[in-house]
């Protein structure tokens, strides 16, 4: 095995422990909260030049998990307590204040930083949900076509 390969597999490795590590400390965290995680992982941003904070903190108060609180004249984030739900953006003020990046267990990544873009991502997974339930209540056209006996598929 080269050198190089060991470096690697070390490098895999040190980078899956953090991953767990990190995992179960926010399981830990969020447990007594009964709150379930929807993402595997993410990113949040407070852009504090913009931030309008003393006269607003509306984030802090719209956190279900009270990852978001006040330190200093700004909003401070306990990233390991952030679910990445985007109550902060939506109720937030400014525009482009605060970035959610998100990524599911489809690996579908969703990236946000305004009410409208969260509203917009809401009406797609719901269409995407309507369009799929439609779809199991009725047959595709060729089950339709073969019950029917207009043709015939092996
Ligand atoms: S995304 Fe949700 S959990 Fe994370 S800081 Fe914003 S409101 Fe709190
Ligand atoms: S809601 Fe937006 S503007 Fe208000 S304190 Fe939070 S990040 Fe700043």
């Amino acid at each position: 095995m080269s050198k190089e390969k060991n470096y690697v597999d070390i490098f895999q490795i040190l980078t899956e422990t953090t991953r767990k590590t990190k995992k179960e400390k926010r399981e830990e965290l969020l447990a007594p909260l009964g709150i379930k995680e929807f993402f595997v992982d993410g990113k949040i941003a407070i852009n504090k030049r913009i931030c309008q904070g003393v006269e607003c903190k509306l984030c802090i108060e719209a956190c279900p998990t009270n990852a978001l609180f006040w330190k200093s004249g700004e909003v401070g984030i306990v990233e390991d307590l952030c679910v990445y739900c985007g109550a902060c953006v939506l109720s937030c003020i400014v525009d482009d204040c605060i970035k959610i990046m998100r990524k599911r267990e489809s690996n579908k990544i969703e990236s946000f930083s305004k009410p409208r873009d969260i509203i917009m991502l809401e009406s797609q997974i719901n269409t995407k949900k309507r369009f799929e339930r439609v779809s199991d209540l009725f047959p595709k056209i060729e089950e339709y076509l073969k019950r029917y006996g207009r043709i015939n598929i092996k």
